[in-house]
């Protein structure tokens, strides 16, 4: 093969002649439920190892070497390879579990029948991201059929868990899996996102002093202090109303002072996700009594989900919001002596930040193949967190590049299927223009 541009007019000409083929096997993927048992248990629905053993089939059928491992109890990782040099290596990566489809007398399709009307295929996991699974192994099939061989190394991570954590690219990760860059193929409306905030969940406890509610007004309004006066009690949950107030305006602080270009003004929001309070620290680090309000609470424990912006470290934002409660604590004699509690990576959860330039060569050749295809794309960054996140905090160069669809984590999901061709070509061609061929 004399150039790169002989190789990918070679790669779209197996794709002209074959252009459904990432279609069909998304609709095989989709009739496969594979919603992730962290949401449902449901041995018909948690069907993750016989999606891999699809994918495990067409990795294998277009010569890719397969590593497949249980990352949790029958919930495989899958992993094809094609050897090649280090430099210029690049994985691409897409996750096969799915969220649950929610009330089904919503959906007017069959969330796991793989319908296709208009131009359209439906399902749960349509676009979110069987599709995105089916045009990675579609492009490297395109390229093995086209006879091409390229100069770095290839890998295909077909993986679980991302809905819940990321487990499954964390394990990779864990194992060695990486490569200078990475494509992970979730759905990205025609954009290259080339960055996103990092993410982490944080548990704050508040400890009060537990009481009789009778004796509140023993708490708010100051008595004399004589021997006979009972010991005041501290209401947690009136220090959690102050203490989310300041959490609010820390927040409003953090988003009207610092910004990235390719993100939304605001996006590093620190959401209230979960609130518990009630009497008594449980073993499980939760109130024990939720359901007596004559008890003055003498535990709060507040759930964080804190986003922060591409171009920070997690050492730096701990040190902040570490400081910042720190401070919170100092205005108040009793949190003097009994701090507020924050506890970091919560259920395991932390997401790094993902801050690939815009000038990386690969997000160039995404962004000039997709414009030869006919499309717009516009170089951004990614709102939510995936798993590029995982393999950024590797030190790969990650981004995101995929279909354009709606309805994820909703109802009636589908992917388009002009688009899912488009991205199949695309990240043919971006996959010659980086690795390189012999
Ligand atoms: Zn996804």
């Amino acid at each position: 093969m004399a150039t790169s541009e002989d190789a990918v007019k070679a790669a779209w000409k197996v794709l002209d002649a074959e252009p459904d083929y990432a279609t069909d096997l998304t609709q095989r993927l989709v009739r496969v439920p594979t919603v992730n048992p962290k949401f449902i248990q449901d041995a018909a629905q948690n069907r993750e190892p016989a999606a891999q053993d699809v994918v495990e089939a067409e990795l294998k059928a277009i010569g890719m070497s397969v590593d497949r491992w249980d990352v949790f109890k029958d919930r495989p990782n899958v992993i094809g390879q094609i050897a090649g040099d280090e430099k210029n290596s690049l994985l691409l990566c897409g996750h096969i579990d799915v969220v649950p489809i929610g009330d089904r007398s919503t959906w007017t399709v069959d969330p796991f029948g793989g319908e296709i009307k208009n131009g359209r295929l439906y399902g749960r996991g349509a676009v979110d991201m069987k599709s995105g699974v089916a045009a990675a192994i579609g492009a490297i099939r395109a390229i093995r059929k086209a006879g091409i061989e390229l100069k770095g190394r290839v890998a295909m991570h077909s993986v679980v868990d991302e809905e819940t954590g990321g487990f499954g690219a964390i394990d990779a990760v864990k194992k060695g899996y990486l490569a200078e860059a990475a494509i992970i193929t979730e759905p990205s409306w025609g954009e290259i996102q080339v960055c996103e905030g990092g993410l982490e969940w944080i548990r704050i406890t508040i400890t009060g002093r537990q009481g009789h509610s009778a004796w509140r007004y023993n708490e708010i309004w100051p008595q004399r202090d004589e021997p006979a006066r009972l010991r005041p009690a501290v209401n947690a949950i009136d220090i959690a109303t102050r203490f989310l107030d300041a959490v609010r305006n820390f927040e409003s602080s953090r988003c009207r002072n610092r910004q990235h270009p390719l993100l939304p003004p605001g996006m590093n929001t620190i959401n209230v996700g979960v609130i518990r309070a009630g009497a008594g620290l449980g073993p499980d680090g939760l109130p024990l009594i939720m359901t007596n309000p004559a008890i003055i609470p003498d535990v709060a424990v507040i759930d964080l989900d804190y986003k922060f912006l591409p171009s920070q470290t997690k050492e730096e934002i701990r040190t902040e919001f570490e400081s910042f409660v720190h401070h919170f604590c100092q205005q108040d004699l009793w949190l003097q002596q009994n701090p507020i509690k924050v506890q970091w990576e919560l259920g395991g959860l932390h997401f790094p930040p993902m801050n690939t330039s815009p000038d990386h060569p690969l997000a160039q050749a995404l962004f000039r193949r997709r414009s030869q295809l006919g499309g717009t794309p516009k170089m951004a960054g990614f709102i939510a967190v995936a798993d590029c996140a995982h393999y950024a905090g590797a030190g790969v160069d990650a981004m995101i590049c995929g279909a354009t669809g709606d309805g994820f984590h909703g109802t009636d999901e589908y992917v388009d299927i002009a688009s899912l061709e488009e991205t199949t070509k695309t990240l043919a061609a971006a996959i010659i223009d980086w690795c390189g061929v012999r």
